[in-house]
């Protein structure tokens, strides 16, 4: 494996809602003692159902959230206790792509003030380096030049998302962060936008962490996978070794939503159930009361990391005390 990019430690995200008819404060546990790597280089999908806590993940790690405990380091470096210059590269060197290029820009500046702007905040570079900064950047994303002197409106939703893919490219981030990057794109616009992705991530040298519900586009760009339930990681592997050896009963599940993965073990474990509330998690393992493997233990311990082979680490008491290449059947 190459070298760590960003690391991950006992990562907790919390927020404090209001709800009912008498305002009683309740608090969503989002991201519950995340610990996790990204290497240099790589594309790491981070999967699972709506609200399972991916995305505010990915925000906390680029202190677009607040985190209540835990560490995050970045090329070595604590983002909680960077300075304001460290901070300042960090936001310049990490970036996000959003899910909805319609509402990531500015309907009211035209696409090249668009592009300019995180430079114009950023840097004390001339109009002209600018300008060919912003060249560069819309010809490597497929933005025709002339296009620059119009608006968002005037554009296709999959040329929105070049343009949002762009001026995330502006500042020459090592790490940027595409959180469900086609899922609002006709399916027709999806294969470009992940092609596009691809030739990105080599001509820029990119890392990328990649939130999605789609098994698809992970199965087509990712290179790791994490399976995220209720806030925490229950299993992470290669790509290989989630498709094809999948062991926690959710991620077998998931899988199961997408039938014609080439690779993928036949079996099937039905999810039973709602995702319960973030706000008031289940005792134990947070899967236990959708499992159908669930045993005793499951309703009153929560597993810790069990590792299956290199790379591979699963959260489930089904593989305690398991040699490598374990198995259970459905
Ligand atoms: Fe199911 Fe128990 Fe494994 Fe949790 S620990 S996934 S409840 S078998």
């Amino acid at each position: 494996m190459t070298d760590k990019l960003i690391e991950i430690k006992d990562l907790y995200v919390e927020y404090v809602t209001q709800k009912g008819a008498f305002g009683k404060n309740q608090i969503i546990h989002a991201v519950n003692g995340v610990s996790l790597d990204v290497y240099k280089g790589e594309i790491l999908a981070v999967a699972g159902e709506s609200g399972c806590g991916k995305s505010t993940l990915a925000k906390a790690i680029l202190k677009l959230e607040t985190s209540k405990a835990g560490t995050i380091s970045f090329n070595g470096l604590d983002v909680f206790k960077m300075n304001k210059k460290q901070l300042k590269e960090y936001r310049n060197s990490a970036q996000m792509i959003f899910q909805n290029p319609y509402s990531s820009l500015n309907p009211k500046m035209k696409i090249f003030e668009t592009l300019k702007e995180p430079l114009d905040i950023n840097t004390s570079l001339s109009e002209i380096e600018k300008f060919e900064i912003i060249k560069d950047k819309a010809d490597k994303t497929g933005i025709d030049l002339n296009s620059l002197k119009l608006y968002p409106h005037e554009f296709s939703g999959g040329q929105r998302q070049r343009i949002a893919i762009a001026r995330a490219l502006v500042l020459n981030p090592e790490f940027i962060v595409a959180d469900e990057p086609v899922s609002a794109l006709d399916v027709s616009i999806q294969a470009q936008i992940l092609n596009l992705l691809k030739a990105l991530k080599k001509d820029f040298n990119l890392t990328f962490m990649l939130i999605t519900h789609d098994i698809s586009v992970i199965k087509y760009l990712a290179d790791r996978v994490a399976i995220m339930y209720l806030g925490e990681i229950v299993e992470i592997g290669s790509k290989s070794q989630i498709f094809v050896n999948p062991k926690h009963p959710y991620t077998k599940a998931l899988l199961n939503a997408a039938p014609n993965i080439d690779g993928m073990k036949s079996e099937r474990t039905l999810l039973k159930g709602d995702l319960p509330s973030p706000s008031n998690l289940p005792s134990g393992c947070k899967f236990h009361t959708r499992c159908p493997h669930c045993m005793d233990v499951c309703k009153k311990a929560a597993p810790n990391d069990i590792v299956i082979n290199d790379g591979h680490k699963v959260k489930c008491f089904l593989y305690l005390n398991k040699a490598e290449n374990c198995s259970v059947n459905d």
